[in-house]
């Protein structure tokens, strides 16, 4: 089916404000991990809390122009700025590589939310309600538009997702007698549930358990750690992972 105009023109602009929205997504987590409130307040230097002009708030080329310094004080600025800048940017190329135009808006959304929910949880082991609340109805609504038959088998993922991980993490304290996955986890696997239905939840679970596997044998060889059971790792990044490969790609089929 041919894009018409409008929906092009609002891809292209939903493209062009990625960086936009990775700086807003960054200052977000940097904000929600420092305990302030994430609000429309105008950004200031942590280090001196100077107030940070138009030309220091341009994604990715101030943090370059500055070498990643305060122009006020020089304490350094951190690298996860341009990081989750540069992230966002990526979501939006990879949606308009992989995705059809009529879904481009749809993915955008979808990756922008799991990237601000991973970048909070690797800050603070948190997954935000209203993020995952987010998410989740987002899904429902991109589903609808979709095709409206499909919101019964989504919403019953959404409730599987959820109350499977809640089964995993219950479980998993009555044996071991301590936390493993937290109930933010299980939200969030719920929320890519009303994305990715049914089939895609095994999907999704699979990519995130493999790819946090691999993680951990990665990181304990670079740190040369060895690898022990109460290690902390956040689970959130990893899920987001699987959930946007299961709507970028389509359910594996086992
Ligand atoms: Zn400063």
């Amino acid at each position: 089916m041919p894009l018409s105009a409008d929906t092009f023109t609002i891809n292209l602009y939903m493209a062009l404000a990625s960086p936009v929205v990775g700086s807003g997504i960054a200052a977000g987590a940097a904000r929600f991990a420092n305990g302030a409130s994430w609000d429309f307040t105008p950004s200031t230097c942590p280090a001196c809390g100077r107030r940070l002009g138009l030309l220091e708030l341009i994604p990715l080329v101030s943090w370059a122009a500055q070498r990643g310094k305060c122009r006020g004080c020089s304490a350094p600025i951190s690298r996860s700025y341009p990081m989750i800048e540069l992230a966002a940017v990526a979501v939006a190329l990879w949606a308009w590589l992989a995705t059809p135009g009529s879904v481009f808006a749809a993915t955008c959304v979808m990756g922008w939310l799991l990237l601000a929910l991973s970048a909070i949880d690797i800050r603070t082991q948190r997954l935000p309600n209203v993020l995952n609340l987010a998410l989740a109805l987002s899904g429902i609504a991109v589903t609808a538009m979709i095709d409206m038959n499909l919101i019964v088998e989504h919403l019953a993922a959404a409730a599987i997702g959820y109350g499977a991980l809640v089964a995993v993490e219950v479980a998993y304290r009555r044996l071991r007698g301590r936390d493993g996955l937290g109930r933010g986890d299980s939200k969030l696997l719920g929320a890519i549930g009303a994305w990715v239905g049914l089939q895609g939840l095994a999907a999704c679970l699979f990519v995130a358990a493999a790819s946090a596997i691999v993680f951990i044998l990665v990181a304990s060889r670079v740190r040369g750690t060895e690898i022990r059971g109460d290690m902390a790792i956040a689970f959130g990044p990893f899920l987001a992972l699987g959930g946007w490969v299961t709507w970028v790609y389509g359910p594996l089929i086992f």
